[in-house]
């Protein structure tokens, strides 16, 4: 090793799922929306003005804050916008996570937790989750330095009800508790009606997911005012211009659109409800999901083989290879001519 390498800040980075270069696939890879954004988003790009561009954008992102926050009927200031809630998680790590306890997530959950947790050098201990893939609340009640966990969970999808959310908040007033709501309008209650009870806990939502957004990359923090003045403080002390000016103005033309919102998060549980019938008789088995993906098990065909012949066939769907669940796959929810493709080739696949 090169003396400066020793000096390198060593980590083992988060691996998104493949995003193909392969033309006519079908990709329920990486539970992103299978419908467009709202057409208004497509009408506000038409309108850009690329002169614009010459200036910086707003720091604080104020149209795009104060449509959030009426959105969920909040004070502007308890709202911060970031590229994608990966970037408001991390912001909240770096913010709220520095004490010399653990902080605390599920074993099985989203994997960027123990990478952040890695780069920020904070200690943690994962809790397991049970047979049935459930957050076990009473795990989270002893002392740490923080807690996380997404609700619904990823990659099981399984919801954990608002009261027992509430319990482990009630339980951990010393610490910040930050909610994961990547995939709450897929039919869970949100935790956002705490933040007035609660002054530590942040709830973190997404357009990524039920706004057909990811390409876009944004996120945002709903908070009492205090954590939000924190989180800013690190926002400002690290890239003042996070949010560039065509997510501020995009973000705000998608939220202005909640009939189309709401019907495509309508279809998309319509289709999951299905995709739930259809995996059962073909022999799956799965606990039951409120997000855009369900995560499954075949009775007799091992996961990793169901991967490899389904990505052949041209159908990519994301399997983990990690303890506990490398028997299962996460199949994003797609459009239902998407969902009856891949019935067919199971149905043919699991003939033989
Ligand atoms: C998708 C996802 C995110 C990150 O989404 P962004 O695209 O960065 O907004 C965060 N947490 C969980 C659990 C997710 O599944």
């Amino acid at each position: 090793m090169q003396g400066w390498e020793k000096n390198v800040r060593r980590v083992i980075p988060y691996v998104p799922g493949e995003q193909p270069k392969r033309e006519n696939i079908i990709k329920l890879n990486t539970n992103e929306n299978p419908y467009p954004p709202s057409p208004k988003v497509t009408e506000a790009l038409r309108q850009m003005d690329a002169g614009t561009l010459r200036k910086y954008p707003d720091p604080s992102a104020q149209e795009l804050t104060e449509a959030i926050a009426a959105q969920h009927g909040v004070d502007p200031e308890q709202v911060f916008p970031g590229v994608g809630s990966d970037d408001v998680l991390a912001m909240a790590f770096l913010a709220f996570f520095n004490s010399e306890k653990p902080i605390l997530f599920p074993d099985i959950t989203y994997s960027f937790y123990d990478v952040w947790a890695d780069l920020f050098q904070i200690p943690y201990e994962r809790q397991p989750l049970n047979e049935a893939f459930e957050i076990v609340k009473e795990d989270y009640y002893k002392d740490n330095g923080g807690v996380i966990f997404p609700n619904p969970n990823a990659p099981t999808g399984v919801l954990m009800g608002l009261s027992q959310v509430e319990d482990i908040i009630r339980h951990n007033g010393d610490v910040v508790v930050i909610v994961d709501e990547a995939y709450i309008d897929f039919g869970g209650i949100s935790a956002k009606c705490l933040i007035d009870r609660y002054e530590n806990l942040l709830v973190v939502q997404t357009f990524s997911k039920s706004r057909s957004m990811a390409g876009m990359r944004i996120g945002y923090a709903l908070g009492s005012k205090k954590l939000i003045h924190y989180l800013n403080d690190v926002k400002y002390s690290f890239n003042s211009y996070t949010m560039n000016a065509t997510a501020i103005r995009l973000g705000t033309a998608a939220l202005s659109d909640d009939a189309y919102f709401e019907e495509t998060c309508a279809r998309i549980i319509a289709t999951r409800e299905r995709t739930k019938q259809e995996l059962a008789a073909l022999g799956f088995t799965f606990a039951d999901s409120f997000a855009n993906f369900v995560f499954a098990s075949h009775e007799r065909v091992l996961a990793k083989e169901l991967f490899e012949a389904l990505r052949e066939a041209g159908i990519y769907v994301r399997y983990f290879n990690k303890p506990r669940i490398d028997n299962y796959l996460r199949i994003t929810i797609g459009t239902d001519e998407e969902m009856d493709r891949l019935f067919t080739f199971l149905r043919e696949y699991l003939k033989k």
